[in-house]
């Protein structure tokens, strides 16, 4: 499935996404990548043309023998029963993918920007339902950062440098984020060379945290955090914990005296200030619509693409 697209280069020209009928041919690549189209209904091959769409020509009709029932190209998928062409919801993933406001793609494509907030919306929860899930090991980072998120509605919400003084921080007092005070915590797990999760918390506490971190990472891994006392059951739960004492003015150390400081969060640090730039663009995430675009950053971080081969990953993940 990733071959055609991945290797034919041809395929994702960004001349190709203004034309709707190369449009339409990437899309049935996708689905059907050995060219055998194959009933959305019930999985059967056998199946016959029935020529194309009143209004879009290039949507191919099929018909299966089997059901029998009759579909097109765009059955079952993301981007079926819309007005706007197909192109269109390409070019949006597309600038999506470079992360383009809402108000910018809406320039882009000539669109108004609620009808590009609709779309954005439905792409970025269509690629967030379906990513797949991250199983972390090796030498795992934890952190968190608080941003500033209001409710829905108030669009007071820039996301800021919001991580709370770190000494309240790391004696757990008041004055740390949480949903209540609409400054919401991201938790984040990130393997030094690898994938990172994140993810929106109501608050952070050890039985908030503990279950996110078993289900992602592996037992025995090596993680490492600063000394917040949230992270002190992850000995018990089976993983080699190291700390880095920030509040010591310590942000690496070489433990075990091979010259390389191994026992720090700056993966994870390094990882917060790409979010951030990534956010900052879209002013006002509500702390409801905040969860749906840290998936989507999690997704393009991971992919480790950009441009056209970030837009082949993202069409893969909503068509196949
Ligand atoms: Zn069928």
């Amino acid at each position: 499935m990733h071959r055609r697209l991945g290797n034919e280069h041809n395929l994702l020209n960004i001349n190709d996404l203004i034309d709707e009928a190369k449009c339409y041919q990437i899309v049935r690549d996708l689905r059907w990548p050995d060219g055998v189209v194959r009933c959305p209904h019930c999985d059967s091959t056998h199946v016959i043309s029935y020529g194309s769409d009143e209004r879009q020509k290039h949507r191919q009709k099929y018909h299966c023998k089997d059901c029998p029932c009759y579909f097109d190209d765009l059955t079952k998928t993301i981007f079926k029963g819309h007005h706007q062409p197909l192109k269109s919801w390409i070019l949006c993933l597309y600038f999506m993918g470079l992360n383009l406001s809402n108000q910018q793609i809406g320039q882009e494509l000539d669109l108004h920007k609620d009808v590009v907030q609709r779309m954005t919306r439905q792409l970025r929860q269509g690629i967030v339902c379906r990513k797949p899930e991250v199983r972390l090991d090796g030498e795992v980072e934890f952190d968190e950062l608080y941003v500033v998120a209001g409710h829905k509605g108030h669009r007071s919400a820039v996301l800021k440098k919001g991580r709370p003084g770190r000494r309240n921080r790391l004696k757990g007092a008041r004055g740390r984020g949480t949903l209540e005070k609409e400054k919401p915590p991201i938790f984040g797990m990130i393997q030094r060379g690898g994938e990172v999760v994140i993810q929106m918390l109501e608050n952070v506490k050890q039985q908030t945290i503990m279950p996110l971190i078993q289900a992602t990472v592996v037992p025995g891994t090596q993680v490492y955090t600063d000394e917040y006392n949230i992270y002190n059951p992850l000995t018990d739960a089976g993983y080699f914990h190291k700390t880095v004492c920030h509040s010591r003015g310590e942000y690496a150390r070489d433990e075990d005296g091979d010259g390389f400081h191994e026992v720090h969060v700056n993966t994870m640090e390094g990882f917060w200030s790409l979010l951030r730039s990534w956010l900052r663009l879209h002013r006002g995430i509500s702390q409801e619509k905040l969860p749906i675009y840290l998936g989507f950053f999690e997704f393009v971080h991971n992919a480790k693409k950009r441009g056209k081969k970030l837009l082949a990953s993202l069409l893969q993940l909503l068509l196949t």
